[in-house]
């Protein structure tokens, strides 16, 4: 394979000197090499060195939907570069009117698409709608927002404010006030004593909202299964009860699909595998596959019609952003979903997901370290305990080197971010919709090495 046409050399010194990479520590660059991906197919990823990876991950960060080097999205996206890149404002681009379309095609009871860049700024556009709203119709009394425990929802500030991750958070703040948290609901990790835990979670929700006070309250956020806090899938109950809550306290459901659309989970979004009606979803990641910077903001017709009053001149959502113009987006968007829909990937991701989970338990019944496997579609997590009696996490030390023996091995597999101090203790699995069985057994033959050789 033709990996660069620059000297390998050069590119990773050119990267240690000036490329400031995200989510890390730098230290180790100072003697290790930084790892240079050049160039992908499908699950597969090479390396610059040449060697090949199956990517677990999806892009290290759940995206690449759809795998690597699709050349229909290239093509649609090349052609409508020529045709025309970029038209922002109030005119509106076809690419960006035929996603729009189609998208809620799939989203029975949202009806309006906002166009941002990156999760972080679909999620800021929600809040700042039910800022707005508040102010116009609640004399901005219903103006806090609730976010969860282990929830995480972008890097801006505000973002941060509504995230429920010590690590993330740590050091950024003064934070942005009216966000307030509520508790997580991993069952694994039970903060009640309660055989109806979905139920009794969703009660906890409610009485920070009677504690707060519901006339203040006018939205809640949450991740459909917590991603990179630990793949927490909600108890039975728990999004039937959030439901009726909501509905209650005429509170927003906002719910942060940057991580579980499209597909992800095996349905297209991940709120649908639990029968709710969101007010409010945002997205991002699996939008485009990562071949082009898109998120959408999607909100009910009766949100939009919220920001319609032409006789007050604040009552339009007075917000942009310079790159939602960009047609490289919806083209990319339009092309992917095609290729999820065509190629059944849905579908894939359900059957698959189904088999990752039970080649998980095996591998569960194998390793007393593995104290919980969850997930659903194709996302999984298996969180490592010292000890499934007391629970106590493996340490962050140990996850690291399961994760660089899997690196080893030729497969790419991630880890929880420490969203409880300590608990970094969840191998984290989202290859893209397209894996195979071969695949998958690929991956848990790696993690099976792994883990044997780092705990015994
Ligand atoms: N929401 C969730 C659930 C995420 O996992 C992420 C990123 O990982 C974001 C929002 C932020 O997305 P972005 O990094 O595109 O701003």
């Amino acid at each position: 394979m033709d990996l660069m046409q620059n000297d390998p050399r050069t590119v990773i010194e050119a990267d240690r000197a000036h490329v400031w990479h995200h989510l890390v520590q730098h230290k180790p660059f100072e003697t290790i090499d930084p790892q240079i991906i050049v160039e992908g197919k499908g699950l597969r990823v090479w390396d610059i060195s040449g060697k090949e990876h199956l990517d677990a991950v999806s892009g290290a960060v759940w995206t690449v939907n759809v795998g690597y080097g699709r050349e229909s999205i290239a093509d649609a996206v090349r052609e409508q570069m020529v045709k025309l890149c970029f038209f922002a404002g109030a005119k509106g681009t076809i690419p960006g009117a035929q996603f729009a379309k189609r998208l809620t095609e799939k989203m029975p009871g949202l009806s309006r698409v906002y166009y941002s860049n990156s999760g972080s700024e679909a999620n800021e556009k929600a809040f700042k709608m039910v800022r707005q709203i508040s102010h116009k119709h609640h004399g901005g009394k219903k103006s806090k927002i609730l976010y969860r425990e282990r929830d995480y929802h972008g890097t801006t500030i505000a973002c941060l404010s509504a995230g429920g991750q010590q690590e993330r958070n740590a050091q950024y703040g003064p934070f942005t006030p009216g966000f307030v948290e509520v508790p997580h609901c991993l069952e694994y990790r039970a903060q009640w004593d309660s055989e109806e835990y979905g139920i009794k979670a969703a009660e906890a929700i409610e009485e920070v909202i009677l504690r707060e006070g519901p006339e203040t309250i006018g939205s809640l956020c949450l991740e459909p299964i917590t991603a990179g806090g630990g793949i927490i899938v909600p108890p039975k109950g728990y999004w039937e009860k959030v439901q009726e809550i909501c509905k209650k306290y005429e509170i927003l459901l906002h719910i942060d699909e940057v991580v579980c659309g499209l597909g992800r989970t095996g349905t297209w979004f991940g709120y649908q595998q639990f029968g709710i009606q969101p007010d409010i979803v945002t997205m991002a990641k699996g939008v485009a596959s990562g071949y082009a910077a898109i998120s959408c903001c999607v909100t009910t017709d009766a949100v939009f019609e919220q920001f319609k009053d032409d006789t007050d001149h604040l009552g339009y959502f007075r917000d942009i952003s310079t790159f939602g113009g960009c047609t490289s987006g919806p083209t990319a968007a339009l092309e992917n979903i095609r290729i999820i829909e065509d190629e059944d990937l849905c579908g894939n991701s359900a059957r698959m997901g189904d088999y990752f989970g039970s080649k998980l338990d095996e591998l569960m019944d194998k390793h007393q370290w593995i104290g919980d496997v969850r997930g659903m579609g194709l996302f999984r997590g298996a969180e490592l305990v010292t000890d499934r009696g007391t629970k106590d996490p493996v340490s962050e030390k140990q996850v690291g080197a399961i994760v660089a023996d899997c690196m080893a091995q030729g497969v790419i597999i991630g880890a929880t971010n420490r969203s409880v101090p300590g608990f970094n203790n969840t191998l984290l699995f989202a290859p893209a919709l397209i894996a195979t069985k071969d695949d998958i057994d690929q991956i848990c033959t790696a993690v099976d090495g792994a883990i044997t050789r780092v705990l015994g």
